[in-house]
């Protein structure tokens, strides 16, 4: 809620546009909030903001098994929505560790990643359609689920990952997936991230589409989460296969190939989980990484993609320069890496605590900032840009794309009232 002069809980969609239009009369900013897990400041209202939470807007439209997708609103928790699916044997493919208390809304406003979109996708691969609420009220919706449609510029993709600053969703229809018949998991540990993109490669030629996750956690992610299903090693991988198959044959493959990966010696050792209860404890322990950060003190936080090829190198240059400018900074490097995707936390040195080394942040993040642009990457890979990234992104963004971003922001929200300091920087002149 942070330090909102005046918090909105509608239930309906009209409700939100009564309150957009009052809000707008009476010239208030006005700040979307879902389930208020986003990462970068987004949500969180200032003094003088108005909060607009959109959790009571939470009923499920309609679940359409034969089109298989689901119209649901924006406040729908998404945990609730890949229950609904399951209990009519579907998959809500979208998958992050803080789905318990995320929002639809808030996915789509962020185009959130999370664990399955070497597989399926983000948010907005997933979106087949939105309904929004203007700046000044007005409704746009386009629910009617359709895979093909061609009726003039793409609306949808301007609302998803606009983080609030063009228009309130209120409803979305997101497709689904007959669920998996089998879905297991593989820790594997390894002694090089060049080794675990050679086992991604590998994986995706044998297993194909059954590979649905790829995850990866360094050494020091692995000690904060530890004991481990194996001895701690210099980069472990998590990876998971879902698939319409029946259990055995898939298992059978996935031993085959690790079989073969461990001849190669390409990984140090493989397990595999033998039940739901082991897959999802597999899992539980990767997901227990951003919670064991904050219990060990926390750290500075780097959302970050880069081409695969590109990682080995940026992440050996990185440490390099760290430990150069920053001696006994500690990388703590995990995440997606299937989809080049890796939060790069830096914890303290070891006996300062937080407080003190945040004082240098700004440096730490132009030391590691510079070297994703150097190997063509991007300092916001799925958090969002939010007030925390802003000054970033008004610095290191293309030009010519940061003007059409002002322009689009202007003509949708003439008075910069939704989440205004959020993804832009007001100040921006016109540009070309
Ligand atoms: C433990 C943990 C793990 C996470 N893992 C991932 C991950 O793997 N992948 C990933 O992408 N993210 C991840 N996140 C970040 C976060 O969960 C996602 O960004 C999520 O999509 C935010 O949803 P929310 O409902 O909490 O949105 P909020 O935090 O409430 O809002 C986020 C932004 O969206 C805007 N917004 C919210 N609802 C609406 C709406 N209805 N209309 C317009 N704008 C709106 C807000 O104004 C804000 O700018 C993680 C967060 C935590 C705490």
């Amino acid at each position: 809620m942070g330090q909102a002069d005046l918090v909105l809980r509608p239930r309906t969609r009209s409700e939100v546009q009564a309150m957009v239009r009052a809000t707008a009369r009476m010239g208030l900013p006005l700040v979307a909030q879902g389930g208020a897990t986003g990462l970068v400041g987004g949500a969180t209202a200032q003094r003088g903001e108005v909060l607009l939470s959109l959790k009571r807007l939470n009923q499920i439209r309609q679940l359409d098994t034969v089109g298989l997708s689901v119209t649901a609103e924006a406040g729908c928790i998404l945990a609730d929505l890949q229950r609904a699916a399951a209990e009519k044997n579907l998959l809500m493919p979208l998958s992050l560790a803080a789905e318990g208390s995320c929002t639809l809304g808030g996915n789509l406003a962020t185009n959130a990643g999370g664990t399955q979109v070497l597989r399926w996708g983000n948010a907005r691969d997933l979106c087949l359609g939105l309904e929004v609420v203007t700046a000044d009220g007005d409704c746009w919706s386009d629910l009617d689920g359709l895979r093909k449609d061609h009726r003039g510029l793409n609306l949808r993709d301007l609302f998803i990952g606009s983080e609030g600053t063009l228009g309130i969703i209120t409803a979305a229809v997101m497709k689904l997936a007959p669920a998996p018949r089998s879905r297991m998991a593989a820790w594997v540990t390894l002694d090089s991230l060049a080794q675990a993109l050679d086992l991604l490669c590998s994986a995706r030629t044998v297993l194909g589409d059954a590979l649905s996750g790829f995850e990866v956690m360094g050494e020091a992610a692995q000690t904060l989460i530890a004991p481990l299903p194996l001895p701690v090693a210099p980069w472990a991988v998590l990876l998971e296969l879902s698939s319409p198959r029946d259990e055995a044959p898939v298992r059978e493959d996935l031993v085959a190939w690790l079989g073969q990966m461990l001849e190669r010696a390409w990984v140090r050792e493989a397990c595999v989980s033998h039940s739901l209860a082991q897959f999802q404890a597999f899992w539980a322990l990767r997901e227990s990484i951003p919670g064991a950060q904050t219990r060990a003190g926390g750290n500075l936080k780097h959302d970050i993609s880069l081409p695969l090829r590109c990682i080995p190198q940026f992440v050996h240059e990185c440490e390099a320069a760290l430990a150069q400018h920053f001696p006994g900074a500690r990388p703590v490097v995990f995440g997606h890496l299937g989809d080049g995707n890796l939060h790069y936390n830096i914890a303290p040195p070891e006996g300062q605590t937080l407080a003190t080394f945040s004082a240098q942040e700004p440096l730490i993040n132009r030391v590691i900032f510079d070297l994703v642009a150097k190997h063509q990457g991007s300092f916001s890979a799925e958090h969002g840009i939010g007030r925390l990234r802003a000054e970033e992104l008004a610095h290191r963004g293309n030009s010519t794309g940061l003007a059409l971003m002002h322009r689009i922001k202007r003509a949708l929200d003439p008075q910069n009232r939704l989440n205004p300091g959020r993804v832009l920087l007001a100040s921006r002149p016109d540009g070309p």
